[in-house]
C-alpha cells in the first residue's frame, strides 16, 4: 500500500513538471487559469485632474466600460501637478499595468517615463491630448481638434451675422494651455474663420492681443482668464466701447470671463451677455447657457471616445491593429501617431435638451 501511494505522488510529480514545462513555452499567455470572463490584463489610466468635470466624466467612462469587459483599471487624477502625474505613470509601471492610457498634463514631459513604459513593452495610447516628442505612444484617440475651433468661431461668425452686417464688431479671444497640443488645433481651427474678418476690419480685437501666445491660458485656468479679461476691459473698454463676443476654448475659461463681465454690469440693464463660446458641455456651463450668460460650448461625448480606446486597448492586446480614421494630422515632433478623431457637436439653448439631455449624458434633475 505504501509503495502505491509513493508511487502515485512520483507519477503526479511528474504532470506537474511536464505541465511547467509546457507553460514555459507559451509565452506571455496567461497563468492563473482563473474565471474565463476576468480578462488577464490592468489598465492604468492617467487622467490630468478632477478639477474640470469633462475629466471626472472621462476617467469613469473609462473604468465602466473596461470593468464590464473585465478588465482591472488604475485609475489616477494628478491635479494639474506635472510631476505627480510622472509618479503615478512609474508606479502603474512598476505594478505591472499591461497598457497605459495617458491624457497629459504637460504634453512635452512624459518622454523618459513613457521611455521606462517601453523597456517593459507596456504600449501607451495617448487620450485626447497628444503626447510629444517621444516614440513611444501607439495610439492617439480624440476629437476632430481643428473642427472644435471652427465650430466656437463659426457660432460667433452666425450669431454676429458677420457675413452680412458691415460691424466693425469688438470680440476678445482666448487661447488654450500653451503646454497642451490641442490648444494650437483649437487656436487654428478659430482663426480660419475670424482671421479674414479682423483682416478686413469687420472684427476689431480692442486689446490688440491677437497672437495666440498673448490669449493663451495656462492650464486652462479660469481665475487666470478671470483677470486677463478684467484687465482687458478696463484697458482697452473704458471710453465706452462694449464687448460683442469673446472667443473661449474651454468652459472653465468661459465661465471665468462671464464673472469678469458681470463684475463691470455686462448681463443687466442695457449691456448685453456678448456672445461667448465654450467647450466640453460641462454641467456648469450647460447652467449658464440655459440662464442665458454662456451662449455655446462643443459637446465632445466621453463615452464615444472610451469606447476607441477600449478597441485599442484590445487590439493592442491582441497583437492586432486598432481601427484608426487619422494617420495625417497629429505629428508628436518625432512620428505620426496613428488617430482615431470622433466628431466635436456645437450646443446652445437651441439644442441642449436633445444633445446633452435625450442621449442620456446628464439627467434632467442634475440641472436643477
Ligand atoms: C481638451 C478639452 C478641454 C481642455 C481643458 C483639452 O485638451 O481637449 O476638451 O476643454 O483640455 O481641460
Amino acid at each position: 500500500m505504501k509503495k502505491l501511494g509513493l508511487f502515485a505522488l512520483l507519477f503526479s510529480l511528474m504532470l506537474f513538471l511536464a505541465a511547467c514545462g509546457g507553460d514555459d513555452d507559451a509565452s506571455g499567455g496567461s497563468d492563473d487559469g482563473g474565471e474565463v470572463e476576468a480578462k488577464d490584463a490592468s489598465i492604468g489610466i492617467a487622467m490630468p485632474t478632477k478639477s474640470s468635470a469633462r475629466w471626472v466624466d472621462d476617467g469613469d467612462n473609462m473604468v465602466k466600460q473596461l470593468e464590464e469587459l473585465g478588465y482591472e483599471t488604475d485609475l489616477q487624477y494628478a491635479e494639474d501637478d506635472v510631476d505627480k502625474q510622472i509618479e503615478q505613470i512609474e508606479n502603474m509601471i512598476v505594478k505591472g499595468a499591461n497598457v497605459l492610457v495617458v491624457a497629459s498634463i504637460d504634453g512635452t514631459a512624459l518622454t523618459n517615463v513613457l521611455a521606462k513604459a517601453a523597456e517593459q513593452d507596456i504600449e501607451v495610447i495617448a487620450y485626447d491630448r497628444l503626447i510629444m516628442g517621444t516614440p513611444d505612444v501607439s495610439y492617439y484617440a480624440t476629437f476632430d481638434n481643428f473642427q472644435v475651433g471652427v465650430l466656437q468661431a463659426s457660432y460667433i461668425e452666425e450669431a454676429l451675422n458677420l457675413k452680412e452686417e458691415d460691424g466693425p464688431f469688438n470680440i476678445e479671444v482666448f487661447g488654450g494651455s500653451p503646454d497642451d497640443n490641442n490648444a494650437y488645433f483649437f487656436w487654428d481651427g478659430a482663426m480660419s474663420v475670424l482671421q479674414p474678418h479682423i483682416d478686413s476690419g469687420k472684427v476689431v480685437v480692442q486689446s490688440e492681443q491677437t497672437d495666440f501666445e498673448q490669449a493663451a491660458t495656462m492650464r486652462w485656468d479660469g481665475n487666470l482668464a478671470k483677470s486677463r479679461m478684467e484687465n482687458i476691459l478696463s484697458k482697452a473698454y473704458s471710453g465706452g466701447e462694449t464687448v460683442d463676443a469673446v472667443l473661449s476654448p474651454y468652459d472653465g475659461i468661459s465661465r471665468g470671463v462671464i464673472q469678469a463681465l458681470k463684475g463691470v454690469g455686462y448681463g443687466s440693464g442695457d449691456l448685453p451677455m456678448p456672445v461667448i463660446s465654450g467647450q466640453d458641455a460641462e454641467l456648469a456651463s450647460i447652467k449658464s447657457i440655459i440662464a442665458g450668460e454662456q451662449t455655446q460650448t462643443v459637446f465632445k461625448d466621453t463615452r464615444d471616445l472610451a469606447a476607441v480606446v477600449v478597441n485599442m486597448i484590445e487590439a493592442i492586446l491582441t497583437g492586432e491593429e486598432a481601427e484608426v480614421n487619422d494617420t495625417e494630422t497629429y505629428d508628436n515632433d518625432v512620428e505620426v501617431i496613428p488617430s482615431y478623431l470622433v466628431e466635436p457637436v456645437s450646443v446652445d439653448i437651441n439644442n441642449y435638451q436633445e444633445i446633452v439631455i435625450d442621449s442620456g449624458y446628464y439627467d434632467e434633475s442634475e440641472l436643477e
